[in-house]
């Protein structure tokens, strides 16, 4: 649990922490090095199942090492294919869906979240979500690309029918050089 308001993707769980319980199911959007993966996967237990996605092998590669020595990975799937396609493998209610946009550290800057596919994805995602279920979006804008996808998300959250979600954001006030901003969307109920 943070302790400190310092890294974006831990203030994440304190709004998120009771949202997922044993047993539920839970999507990774940009599963990177894991570690968001690893989280869920332990907070749905061994009852729960998590789907996780990236385009890059090394990324699977990279989860899948780290879930097998925490002795996780049967209770998650590792999908090679981009978060627009959500669709074709997650068909049931989901408590929380997590975006941490942009690209992945240590790996190819080139290969980065784009506004078309990452709105197709969060629009899939509303879908999936369970009453009270949550997405999550970590936004980043200090990478080429980074500032024009924020402002497509944003346009399209700001958006959505007050009716049916409740949307958040935090983001750092007192930061210089493009700080982290965190997006969250709670279902209210079914439509
Ligand atoms: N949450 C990750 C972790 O815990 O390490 C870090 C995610 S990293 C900031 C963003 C990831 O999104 C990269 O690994 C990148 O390959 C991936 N990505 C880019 N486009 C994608 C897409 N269309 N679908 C799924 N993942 C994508």
């Amino acid at each position: 649990k943070a302790k400190y308001l310092t890294k974006i993707t831990e203030i994440n769980k304190l709004f998120i922490e009771d949202v997922i319980n044993e047993g539920d199911i839970a999507i990774d959007a940009t599963m990177g090095n894991g570690y968001d993966t690893k989280y869920l996967a332990e907070k749905v237990g061994e009852n729960g199942f998590v789907y996780s996605f990236d385009i890059q092998e090394e990324a699977l590669k990279s989860t899948k090492k780290r879930l097998e020595k925490e002795g996780l990975l049967d209770r998650v799937s590792l999908i090679l294919d981009g978060h627009e396609n959500i669709d074709n493998y997650v068909k049931d209610g989901v408590s929380v869906v997590l975006f941490n946009l942009g690209y992945l550290p240590r790996a190819d800057h080139n290969v980065i979240t784009k506004p078309d596919t990452t709105i197709k994805a969060i629009k899939s995602s509303l879908k999936l979500l369970k009453p009270h279920g949550i997405i999550s979006i970590a936004i980043y804008t200090g990478h080429e690309g980074g500032m024009e996808e924020k402002n497509e998300v944003y346009e399209f959250v700001q958006n959505l029918d007050q009716n049916e979600f409740n949307v958040l954001e935090s983001k750092f006030v007192n930061q210089i050089n493009n700080p982290p901003q965190l997006i969250l969307i709670e279902k209210k109920k079914e439509y």
